[in-house]
């Protein structure tokens, strides 16, 4: 079968190489060249928890993952998670740190914000006031090391990768305009990311675009921590990089953008994120040493949305909305071929145009 994959971020390079392995004609086209910084996959870390407490289906998602995460680890000769633990926290009465314990395969208590400078021994610390939950099963993806890897397994299973090829937007059936050239596909999957809701206008209701910045702290004793995840309004999350810098970001803030403009970072996300750094990272510089900006594709209700086109049923919408959603790339093919075989899967189901009776919102995404 003749396949497009339009977009090839973390979510599109798992797809190709899945389809391909399985024996597909996979034709992958992005618009920029190979690790390129513009969508939402570009950095060099990001969280890993097995037990993500967004709900059920996504602890399922996770732990299917691991197994993939395992064989390209194999392949690479190389890790791509380091498993650091990791604190779940939020203000007192948080639902989103009641589910990561009830989630959890190994329950322990909840504690008290202010357990958290001596449990880390002053790297980490967090308002009194706050629940913890912490993780074992919880780390950080070697991110741009992944999509490294892919790029260079992908074609060596047979995906055909193209870069510097932009589809012409909307897309209308199955036959594409890549750079002024008409090409004719079985298949066509949209992974855009935040350029889904141009190729595919029927769903710009649903795709919002929001423009995000992380930056990154430094501290004179750095060492290995472990990455954060909170709901408090600002939904800050941070998680350790290389270098010996401690990477923080804000999940609920930065306003909807156009993805082919964003603004940069500037003094205004410096301001926001040393705020957090003051809190949480005692012994590290509250200025950071560098920011970068990022793309969320959000739908309403922040789960994922996996779904056919109504332009044509051999049409998918692939998105990976991206708040949360690169600890999962590995099973993304999967999913992309339930689909191409017809199957009606628990998370076909879930991510579908009927998916709200399959996941629980429990007080919005964590990274
Ligand atoms: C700041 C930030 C922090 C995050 N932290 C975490 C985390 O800690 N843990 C976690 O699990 N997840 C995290 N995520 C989410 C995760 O990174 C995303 O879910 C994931 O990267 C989405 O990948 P994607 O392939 O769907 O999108 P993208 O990476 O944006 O890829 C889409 C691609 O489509 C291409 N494209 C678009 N239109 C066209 C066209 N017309 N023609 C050709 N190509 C086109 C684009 O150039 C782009 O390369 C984070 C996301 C951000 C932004």
């Amino acid at each position: 079968m003749r396949i497009a994959v339009i977009g090839l971020g973390i979510a599109g390079l798992s797809i190709c190489a899945r389809l391909a392995l399985a024996g597909h004609d996979v034709s992958g086209f992005d618009q920029f060249e190979p690790m390129h910084t513009n969508g939402s996959s570009h950095g060099d870390t990001r969280i890993m928890r097995l037990t993500p407490g967004e709900g059920e289906i996504y602890v399922k998602l996770a732990r299917r993952a691991q197994e993939i995460w395992r064989t390209w680890e194999g392949l690479a000769g190389r890790p791509f998670i380091e498993w650091t633990g990791g604190l779940m926290a939020g203000p007192r009465g948080s639902p989103f740190v009641a589910a990561s314990q009830r989630l959890s395969r190994t329950p322990a208590a909840i504690m008290r914000g202010d357990a958290i400078h001596a449990m880390t021994r002053g790297y980490i610390a967090m308002p009194y006031e706050w629940d913890v939950f912490r993780q074992e099963d919880a780390g950080v993806i070697a991110a741009d090391a992944v999509r490294a890897f892919l790029l260079k397994q992908a074609p060596r299973w047979g995906a055909k990768l193209h870069h510097n090829a932009r589809i012409e937007a909307p897309i209308d059936g199955l036959v594409l305009k890549i750079n002024e050239e008409a090409r004719v596909f079985d298949v066509v999957i949209v992974a855009a990311g935040g350029w889904a809701r141009k190729l595919l206008p029927e769903f710009a209701g649903k795709l919002a675009v929001k423009r995000r910045v992380v930056g990154w702290f430094e501290s004179p004793n750095p060492r290995m921590a472990p990455v954060i995840c909170a709901d408090n309004d600002e939904g800050v999350y941070g998680m350790p990089a290389p270098r010996g810098l401690y990477k923080l970001g804000l999940h609920a803030i930065g306003g909807a953008t156009d993805p082919d403009n964003v603004r940069a970072p500037d003094a205004e996300d410096a301001t926001l994120l040393s705020e957090q750094a003051r809190v949480l990272l005692p012994t590290h510089n509250p200025e950071p040493v560098r920011m970068t900006r990022c793309l969320y594709t959000v739908t309403p209700d922040e789960h994922f949305l996996i779904t056919p086109s109504r332009i044509h049923e051999r049409i998918l919408l692939f998105s990976a909305c991206s708040g949360h959603g690169f600890k999962y790339a590995p099973l993304y093919g999967a999913i992309a071929e339930d689909w191409l075989n017809g199957k009606e899967t628990e998370e076909l189901t879930a991510f579908g145009p009927a998916r709200r009776a399959h996941v629980n919102r429990l007080g919005g995404e964590k990274t």
